[in-house]
């Protein structure tokens, strides 16, 4: 039978609605399909804001990723005609010795990326929202700062659908059947063919993608916004995007005052608590907000006024807490895309060039060797006792 499409993709949220625009824009049927209307509160893609930051903690290998990635939201938000990406410098603030503020200073220095290295004098005299212990100094990372998400998503969409892809949305893909001849996709409302198909359905990615079963674990995420004591030390302009390193109590994220909700924070992973993603995000608890509570006052007394919203969210994690990028062992027709483990949302933009690569040529010059089922599958051999 015909392919109907040369690349289907399924799950528009941040990869998927990327993915679908880079294929669309360079001349290939697509077809995109969600169960639900993009950006809604069961993805991980919603939620006002997103952190972008250069000097990245976690591993330097992902800097020149987040250059293409940066690179790229300047391309989105010029073809839309839109702000998607602002800078307000990201702090990165802990013990000098702790992983988030050795690791940036690392990352930093290996690439020569422009920084600055802040006391708690200098933070009092220059960023005055924060409240930091003695031994504590951060790090300005002045290239960072934050993204919007629905409209990266809904954008991306939009181009999409003008390059020619077909959108369908409220419709579950219940089946991928790869063959010789390409892939049938079955959904509750009939089935399509294509070449390729791209999976991207965050959450629910191993109900679609078998070899991920034991691997993707989606997680509980929690983040609140507060009405600021101090409006003035919390507006945008005096105070960056932040990560905060409390050692074996983890770290926490927060944003300044961007929209009417105010100050947005929350612990990255939250209480690690697994949830079933076939079912509705569990409610926000006391647990929650005293938690989130507790922080602001601690941390951010400038913002820590009245509570006026709490949301659960969700994050998919991998075992290595890094993504997963690839063809799927034994099915070069199809692509999994697994990009999140809590960070994801930075690279999008250059992930829907990546999977639009893996789909079109099957392979990719950008760096993802690292997001491989291989590395993916030697990181948990080696983690396994004896
Ligand atoms: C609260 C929170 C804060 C975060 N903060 C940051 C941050 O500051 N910086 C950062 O870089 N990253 C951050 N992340 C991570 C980032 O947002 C995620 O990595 C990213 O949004 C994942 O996008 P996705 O497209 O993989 O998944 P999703 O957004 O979940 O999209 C998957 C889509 O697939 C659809 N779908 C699922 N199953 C099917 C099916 N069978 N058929 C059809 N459609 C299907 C879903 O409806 C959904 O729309 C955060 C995440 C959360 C939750």
């Amino acid at each position: 039978m015909t392919a109907e499409f040369d690349v289907a993709v399924i799950g528009l949220g941040a990869m998927g609605s990327a993915a679908l625009s880079f294929l669309a824009v360079r001349g290939a049927r697509t077809i995109g399909i969600d169960a639900y209307f993009p950006a809604h509160a069961l993805s991980s893609s919603h939620g006002d804001s997103r952190l972008i930051r250069l000097g990245y903690f976690e591993d330097p290998s992902y800097v020149p990723l987040l250059r293409r990635a940066y690179r790229n939201w300047r391309g989105l938000e010029a073809r839309l005609r839109t702000d998607i990406l602002t800078i307000t410098g990201v702090l990165q603030i802990g013990a000098e010795s702790s992983k988030i503020v050795a690791g940036t200073r690392a990352s930093c220095k290996m690439h020569g990326l422009a920084h600055e290295v802040l006391d708690r004098a200098d933070m009092a005299r220059r960023f005055p929202a924060f409240q930091l212990d003695d031994e504590d100094i951060a790090v300005l990372d002045p290239q960072g700062g934050y993204l919007r998400p629905e409209a990266a998503v809904m954008g991306y969409l939009k181009l999409a659908a003008q390059d020619g892809a077909v959108l369908h949305f409220g419709e579950r893909v219940i089946a991928i059947e790869p063959g010789d001849g390409g892939v049938t996709i079955r959904s509750a409302d009939g089935h399509y063919r294509a070449r390729k198909v791209v999976v991207a359905t965050g959450s629910l990615i191993a109900e679609l993608v078998p070899q991920l079963r034991q691997h993707a674990v989606p997680i509980r995420q929690v983040v609140a916004w507060y009405q600021p004591r101090d409006g003035f030390a919390t507006e945008p302009q005096r105070m960056p995007c932040f990560l905060r390193d409390e050692g074996a109590e983890g770290s926490y994220f927060g944003f300044p005052a961007i929209g009417a909700d105010g100050v947005k924070v929350g612990r990255h992973a939250h209480f690690r608590e697994p949830i079933d993603p076939t079912q509705p995000n569990p409610a926000v608890n006391d647990a929650d907000t005293a938690l989130l509570d507790g922080f602001i006052s601690k941390r951010v007394p400038a913002a820590a006024g009245l509570r006026v919203n709490a949301v659960t969210c969700r994050y998919t994690m991998l075992p290595s807490e890094d993504f997963l990028l690839d063809l799927a062992p034994g099915h070069p027709n199809v692509v999994v895309a697994s990009p999140c483990s809590g960070h994801g949302f930075k690279f999008a933009s250059v992930v829907g060039e990546i999977l639009a690569d893996l789909a079109l040529e099957g392979q990719t010059s950008l760096p993802i060797a690292a997001f491989s089922f291989e590395a993916m599958n030697r990181f948990v051999a080696a983690r396994k006792p004896g």
